[in-house]
């Protein structure tokens, strides 16, 4: 059976202390959930200071398609790896809208993921005006058919699927339990087209204002196999809090 996966986001937030008080925090909570795998997507700088500690899947925010030469400011999945990191966010809406990262420039880092063998969650989800005129499921069709398109059977264990509305990240107001579940099952529902019974074995995240008061109703969701947390991950505490809802 696949594992569920808790996943934090920090963005852009905490200081390298606040990173190693973190880590601390984590590593000595008692974790009673052994199947459940945890993921920590933290800025690049402090990644090698946690994954010094082993204590969680560290990976990254961001990555550059290309494994070397001459791009200022990037960073490669051979650098990731190099200092521990173990898979790499494609796609959040913030790099999608703040960055203007286009379909085909997402395209180019799946291909650099499958290419270097590299896990990597990628994330979909609608804004507020095509949930509002019922076009949702269009989108997430449209974001992730080029995907499934191009990934190989044998690629499929890299992947996981983050459904992130737009108009519920870092807004406190979550999808409920109705579109979650609505969304999850047309994900599902593609990933068999393109794939067969295989297609059952991508966990499927959902992302948008979790915290320990909508955990449980959005956790307990069919096709939810766990969680992208932003704000709720900042605090070790707040963010293990979470991990008993996924069981
Ligand atoms: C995110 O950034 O992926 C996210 C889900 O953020 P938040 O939990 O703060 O809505």
């Amino acid at each position: 059976m696949r594992k569920k996966i808790l996943a934090a986001n920090w963005k852009m937030n905490l200081s390298a202390a606040d990173a190693q008080e973190w880590i601390t925090n984590f590593s000595e909570a008692n974790r009673l959930y052994a199947e459940l795998e945890y993921r920590l997507y933290a800025p690049s700088i402090y990644i090698q200071q946690l994954t010094d500690r082993k204590a969680i899947h560290v990976g990254a925010q961001n990555v550059h398609s290309m494994d070397l030469g001459a791009f200022t400011g990037e960073i490669s999945i051979p650098q990731l790896k190099s200092i521990g990191a173990q898979s790499v966010l494609i796609g959040h809406s913030e790099r999608r809208t703040i960055f203007n990262e286009t379909d085909a420039l997402l395209l180019g880092k799946v291909e650099a993921c499958c290419r270097n063998s590299f896990s990597f969650i990628f994330c979909c989800g609608e804004n507020e005006d095509l949930r509002n005129v019922g076009e949702h499921l269009h989108l997430i069709r449209e974001q992730l058919s080029g995907l499934l398109g191009q990934m190989k059977p044998e690629q499929l264990e890299l992947l996981t699927i983050a459904y992130e509305p737009i108009w519920a990240i870092g807004t406190g107001q979550n999808a409920d339990t109705h579109q979650i579940t609505e969304v999850h099952a047309f994900i599902r529902s593609m990933l068999m087209e393109f794939f067969g019974e295989q297609g059952r074995n991508v966990p499927i995240l959902y992302g948008g204002s979790v915290n320990a008061e909508n955990a449980e109703s959005i956790f307990s969701c069919p096709e939810v196999n766990g969680g992208l947390i932003g704000g709720a991950s900042l605090n070790a505490t707040h963010f293990l809090q979470l991990a008993s809802f996924l069981q």
